[in-house]
């Protein structure tokens, strides 16, 4: 037999079906969160009657099932509801451009040309929208990312001008409305806020069982396993599902590449291993001395003026360093998901606060661990 065959025939025995893993699938059902949707539901119910849902801002550290609870319920309210949903993914450093074409896109526009300005693509999208009198729902998942910029003038435009549309945002920042770098956008974007704690032990073994089911053959794991991810998930990431169910894939990934029949907790063992060394390996090699003492700081004191920050780091350090400089290191060490830089205060000038703060969901052992093996 060919090689190619003879792989072929070795299927695994314990992967189903692999997509189900995948970060964007989406399971039938969301496990628990009731408190969450009952939570949500005054503000989607007007889509019933066909008006536009109110506000909503979805927060809570990674993990905790924004995208995938607002996914789902937008995709189960559609079957008994009329309106229209228009996704955009967060990302990094968006362009006011680029998320005016995904928008317009996904409202279904049809774009001609390549290079329109944002000015005539907001006319587009709103003649468009003003032409349908079913509402409009738009998703910023990682809603935080919109804010910078000129994002705001979408942000703003949809919230200000559109009588039939609706904005749903996620964090997991839990401050973000405060960073609302437009006065007058903070002053008409009130959404409703619905906060999603960290899940614990029960509420991952749930998830992971569930997911296992649909992935996984029948008598595939050893009843340690599941319990195993759980606890590695509570422990080391604040309950995130996402570790959770990434330690379950890989876990049996190991066990499939070792042509064993039966995932155990060695196999998990491995995965979170790997999954640290991974997560550390990228974060290592961009971090500088200065990167690591600033973080010493702030694991000491984790939410600082950026003055004194800078301060505390030239005494200890004995080096002076620019301002622009230190933004540059601040920028880094936001772009690696360590730290957030807000304002506190309100307007521009004497009366703002610039601060740093390091994330809610790092963990400050681990990363000081970290810190002092190197
Ligand atoms: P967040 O958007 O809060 O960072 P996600 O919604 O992306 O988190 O969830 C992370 C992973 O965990 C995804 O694979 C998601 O499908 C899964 N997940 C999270 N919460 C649940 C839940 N309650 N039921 C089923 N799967 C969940
Ligand atoms: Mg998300």
């Amino acid at each position: 037999m060919s090689y190619i065959l003879e792989l072929a025939k070795s299927t695994s025995p314990i992967i189903k079906n692999g997509r189900v893993f995948e970060p964007n699938y989406i399971p039938d059902t969301v496990i628990g969160r009731k408190k969450q949707q009952k939570e949500m539901w005054p503000t989607l119910s007007y889509l019933m009657t066909g008006q536009p849902a109110h506000h909503l801002l979805l927060t809570g550290l990674n993990g905790t099932g924004k995208t995938v609870m607002i996914k789902s319920i937008l995709r189960d309210l559609e079957t008994v509801a009329s309106f229209k949903t228009i996704y955009l993914r967060g990302m990094r450093d968006p362009k006011p451009n680029a998320v005016m074409r995904d928008l317009s896109e996904a409202a279904g526009i049809d774009l001609s040309s390549k290079d329109e300005s944002v000015a005539s693509l907001i006319a587009k999208l709103d003649a468009h929208i003003s032409s349908t009198d079913i509402p409009t729902i738009f998703v910023f998942d990682e809603i935080d990312f919109f804010f910078s910029k000129d994002m705001w003038a979408i942000l703003n435009y949809i919230v200000r001008e559109q009588r039939m549309a609706t904005v749903i945002g996620t964090s997991n920042d839990l401050r973000v409305l405060d960073k609302i770098p437009d006065k007058k956008l903070a002053s008409v974007f009130k959404p409703k806020e619905v906060v999603f704690p960290p899940y614990e032990l029960e509420e991952l073994r749930d998830i992971l069982d569930a997911r296992a089911a649909e992935a996984l053959y029948a008598d595939a794991l050893d009843n340690t396993v599941v319990p195993l991810c759980a606890a590695f998930a509570v422990q080391h990431s604040q309950g995130d599902a996402r570790h959770a169910i990434f330690l379950l894939s890989k876990a049996a990934e190991i066990c499939f590449e070792n042509q064993r029949k039966k995932v155990t907790e060695a196999d998990v063992r491995e995965a979170e291993v790997s999954l640290e060394s991974e997560m550390f390996d990228s974060t290592k090699k961009v971090l500088t001395k200065r990167h690591k003492d600033i973080l010493k700081l702030l694991i000491e004191r984790p939410e600082m003026r950026r003055a004194e920050l800078l301060e505390k780091y030239e005494h200890t350090s004995g080096e002076t360093i620019s301002t622009v400089w230190i933004a540059k290191e601040f920028r880094i060490l936001e772009d690696l998901g360590l730290i957030t830089r807000w304002s506190r205060g309100k307007g521009k000038g004497r009366g703002v606060s610039w601060m740093i703060s390091l994330n809610d969901d790092v963990d400050k052992k681990r990363l000081s661990d970290f810190l002092e093996s190197d």
